[in-house]
């Protein structure tokens, strides 16, 4: 259908002077937060309708599960007019209020947010923590209205963090330009440990919840090298301000992605090692890195977002996989990770990869199609059946960047691919890329074709050729476990009160051919008492491959003997090193890729 001009730019022109006269605000108290509860009040004005369909998300993007968010909603209520509005549920996610033409629509709920994770949100009395999918409710077809939201801390409480703009004279008051902008700024409330720096010149400002043994001045130098290594592939930084939200926990981990701002996760006593230090900031790597890949270039699919539905994509591969890759070439360039020990961390990520029975029935873009039921909903057969997109997107990274600088003799890399596909979707087109652009992106930076790459790698589950791609660049892999024959069950357990359960049995092991089945408490391998992890106890490594053993494990309370013949040990393990009698060739290829 094809509409007259005149009659669109009529129809252009009466939407966008009804939704300029419309108005969202929110106000957000806390009456009971040591219940976990938020108070939320949400005003609409100037929509005049018989009625309105008010909706809640049902996930959280860049955190590929439905949520269903509206299910720690309660106590809704609406006036219209000042008036008690009649409502109804009409969706499992959707409240349609009755607002008989009233400009003025009030509606009050309540959330209960008590999930400690960074996309869900979390109350107590210590603080809150809203992740805003969650919290706030949008106007049915209307996510491109602006709102306010104006927070009333609770008594105890002193501060707000959020990437969220400010509204200058009114405190605790954000004005946010749609809601794809609100529901991608979360916010941090409570008495916060606040702290800035200026990288890539961009203020960023540390919330620090939670406590820890961190280094302030420290960690402000070594995130604004984080934040300028980032940049220094895009060429800008599209941000005015940004946020770093940490939640600081005995242990914790895992972050989200936001336009100008994030979520992190973090051990609070995990800055004072080198390990953990370094694990903090590879994790701000990865979640800098996300302002550019799938905040701004992203795949087709994964914007406008349906926040009522799934969206599909099968670039996460790109979009999580690349990012990962990236926090290991962001380490290196920052200073923090030496060129070998960056060519160990990504083959050891390659063996991870090539260790996972999955990896051979699942390619990348299956698991990122997948990742809402397979990635997000894993159970003990899932290293068997699906791959991760993040660890085998890495290795496709890996892969991509030394094909792509061996092709262009060590003048192109994947840094090229980032920053062309970023000017030309993100910056001149405004939309996302379909995997076909992608890969027509990867061969004009490269000159050469990448079809069997693409299905060897991408759409395909073919073991990876690691020595012939570290080879490139003068980087030998060499397999540890190579010809050692090493006799091999098959199972991971896991210690509950005391005993030893099963807790995933390997495709094609001894165990698995066996029968050994998830669940099964172990007792005892020929007659000796297992009481730590079977697959290390001496009596395996005594054995050879070939022989039987039985193992008695209880199974619903019955005792079961079952005989295991050993099988080898198929997993790999790889230690890089760099040539010394590298080539020019391969020097230049080293140089753009572990440099
Ligand atoms: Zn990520």
């Amino acid at each position: 259908m094809k509409k007259p001009l005149a009659t669109l730019f009529a129809v252009i022109l009466f939407s966008m002077t009804v939704n300029s006269q419309v108005k969202v605000n929110f106000e957000i108290s806390f009456v009971e937060p040591q219940a976990h509860y938020a108070e939320v009040e949400m005003n609409i004005t100037g929509l005049n309708k018989d009625y309105i369909d008010v909706k809640m998300p049902v996930w959280a993007p860049g955190s590929y599960l439905v949520r269903e968010f509206a299910k720690s909603v309660e106590g809704f209520s609406a006036t219209a007019g000042g008036k008690t509005a009649r409502f109804e549920k009409v969706r499992k996610n959707a409240w349609r209020v009755y607002s008989a033409k009233s400009p003025i629509v009030k509606i009050k709920y309540r959330v209960y947010a008590f999930e400690v994770s960074v996309r869900t949100a979390f109350i107590d009395e210590s603080h809150a923590f809203l992740s805003s999918t969650g919290i706030f409710m949008y106007p049915d077809g209307l996510l491109n209205l602006p709102s306010t939201v104006t927070i009333k801390p609770y008594k105890t409480w002193s501060k707000v963090s959020t990437g969220l703009e400010p509204v200058s004279g009114k405190p605790f008051t954000y004005t946010a330009k749609n809601f794809d902008i609100l529901f991608d700024s979360p916010l941090e409330v409570g008495n916060q440990d606040v702290f800035d720096f200026t990288a890539a010149g961009v203020k960023h400002e540390v919330a620090m919840y939670g406590g820890g043994n961190y280094d302030k001045e420290k960690l402000k130098v070594d995130m604004a090298k984080v934040v300028e290594q980032a940049t220094a592939i895009y060429g800008e930084n599209p941000n005015k301000h940004y946020t770093f939200i940490v939640h600081n926990f005995s242990a914790g981990g895992g972050g989200l992605e936001h336009l100008n701002s994030t979520v992190l996760g973090a051990s609070k006593n995990g800055y004072g090692t080198e390990k953990g230090y370094k694990g903090f900031l590879e994790l701000v790597a990865h979640e800098y890195h996300h302002l550019w890949n799938v905040k701004r270039l992203r795949p087709v699919a994964l914007g406008p977002f349906d926040y009522d539905n799934e969206n599909y994509t099968t670039n996460l591969w790109v979009a999580e996989g690349f990012t990962s890759y990236f926090e290991n070439k962001f380490m290196l360039r920052a200073g923090f990770k030496t060129p070998l020990e960056t060519a160990q961390a990504l083959a050891t990520n390659i063996a991870t990869v090539t260790n996972t029975p999955g990896s051979r029935v699942q390619s990348a873009a299956e698991a990122s199609y997948d990742a809402w039921i397979k990635n997000y909903r894993p159970n003990e057969n899932s290293g068997n059946t699906s791959i991760s997109y993040y660890s085998k997107g890495e290795v496709i990274g890996t892969l991509m960047d030394l094909e792509i600088a061996n092709a262009t003799k060590g003048a192109r890399s994947l840094d090229n691919v980032m920053h062309d596909m970023y000017d030309a979707y993100y910056k001149k087109l405004g939309r996302g890329y379909t995997d076909a652009e992608f890969k027509a992106m990867v061969e004009k930076i490269s000159g050469i074709s990448f079809t069997d790459f693409w299905k060897k790698y991408v759409n395909g589950t073919e073991p990876v050729d690691y020595k012939k791609y570290f080879a490139f660049a003068g980087v030998d892999l060499r397999d540890e476990n190579e010809g050692k024959n090493m006799p091999y069950l098959g199972i991971a357990s896991k210690k509950v009160e005391g005993k030893m359960i099963v807790s995933s049995v390997s495709r094609n092991s001894a165990a698995w051919d066996a029968g050994l089945n998830f669940n099964d408490l172990l007792v005892s391998v020929e007659g000796l008492p297992i009481d730590s992890a079977l697959e290390r106890m001496p009596i395996i490594s005594e054995h050879k491959v070939g022989d039987e053993l039985t193992v008695t494990v209880k199974r619903d309370g019955v005792t079961k003997d079952i005989k295991l013949k050993l099988k080898a040990n198929p997993n790999i393990k790889l230690v890089a090193t760099m040539r010394e009698d590298a080539t020019e060739a391969q020097l230049k290829v080293r140089k753009a890729v572990f440099n």
